[in-house]
């Protein structure tokens, strides 16, 4: 049988000797490489109209779109204002230069302590593992990060591991990106042992949107050094509605589950995607039949280009009452803000 992952291929007229080692690419590979990445395309396959392709191509030359099928199929054809759509759509107004928004709105680049190694608060580090994302969402805070001064040779990852190592403070390593999982299972396990040799390291925290959006990155592969690491395991999913967990969601938060990590949620509040109370709580709900508990609600960062996405903080406020009403606490988010320079989110 040949395996996804890694096949063996044998020419038939010397099998003994002549093994020759191919590697294929995994399912989720496969599906990151065929990602929608044309917005014409995403057009035509939402049955939308053609009114919306000149703004969407004005977008997509600021920040190229890039949608998988599986999240695709979530979405509802012909439907304009569908709340995943929104979330991946480009627009006109992603050009329009607004007051307060920049390029940089939580000012990493003053807490970048070398390529990929960002350091903002106590205890704890990000690591960008890997530049890419599988999916691109409009109102992302690092749209305009600059990947290619942080996607870090080995040599440099050399040089932050041993950064972490000389300091005792740094309790748990969260890695991010773009998407750590869009980075490969071999390197991640030769990060993930590499990590866990610092013996005053507790918790490795993945910041990752890929299990929602192709969950087949949810591999036997990915659960094979997840599983295997002595680090606690904590997987902070990013999911901002209800719509977004279908079957193969739910079946994979039960793998990363399964593989012993704690599950969690943050979401952005956006304009016209989860801002009403009943779309926030059946996010709630909907996070806690796939196993995940609601963790934060940030405001937008203002990062430029992605305004239309905002809801003013009172609003914000009035929302997050309402669905406490609605809600058990276990299942409210945190309202939050992230502020560059404080020593942690700002509750609103
Ligand atoms: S980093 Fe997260 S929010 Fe930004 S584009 Fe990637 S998946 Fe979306």
């Amino acid at each position: 049988m040949i395996t996804r992952s890694s096949a063996l291929l044998q020419r038939p007229d010397s099998p003994s000797v002549d093994v020759m080692p191919l590697t294929l690419p995994s399912a989720w590979q496969t599906q990151l490489s065929q990602a929608i990445r044309d917005p014409r395309e995403l057009c035509r396959r939402l049955g939308l109209d053609d009114a919306w392709l000149p703004g969407a191509e004005r977008g997509h030359a600021l920040f190229e779109i890039r949608v998988p099928e599986a999240f695709l199929a979530r979405m509802r054809h012909g439907d304009p204002n569908d709340p995943l759509l929104h979330q991946v759509l480009p627009l006109a107004a992603e050009g329009e230069s607004v007051p307060g928004y920049v390029t940089d709105p939580l000012a990493e680049a003053e807490h970048t302590s070398g390529p990929g190694l960002i350091h903002k608060y106590n205890g704890r580090v990000l690591l960008i593992a890997s530049p890419a994302c599988a999916v691109n969402c409009r109102y992302c805070f690092r749209r305009h990060f600059p990947y290619a001064d942080n996607s870090p040779s080995r040599a440099q990852w050399e040089r932050s591991l041993e950064t972490l190592h000389n300091d005792p403070s740094i309790h748990e390593a969260i890695l991010s990106g773009g998407d750590p999982l869009a980075a490969s299972d071999r390197q991640l396990a030769w990060l993930i042992e590499r990590l866990e040799a610092i013996p005053h390291l507790k918790r490795l925290r993945l910041h990752t949107r890929l299990p929602v959006v192709i969950p087949d990155r949810v591999d036997d592969a990915l659960l094979g050094w997840l599983g295997a690491t002595r680090l606690q395991k904590v997987v902070v999913l990013h999911i901002n509605h209800a719509n977004e967990i279908d079957k193969a969601v739910i079946d994979a938060c039960a793998r990363l589950k399964a593989a012993g990590a704690t599950l969690l949620n943050q979401s952005v509040l956006l304009r016209n995607v989860n801002d009403s109370v009943d779309a926030l709580a059946q996010l709630s709900e909907r996070l806690f039949e796939a196993g995940v508990l609601p963790y934060y609600l940030h405001v937008l960062d203002p990062v430029a280009g992605a305004a239309h996405f905002d809801v003013p903080d009172e609003e914000a406020r009035e929302l997050v009452a309402g669905l406490r009403e609605e809600l058990p606490g276990f299942l409210l988010p945190r309202l939050v803000r992230e502020i560059p320079g404080e020593a942690s989110k700002t509750p609103l």
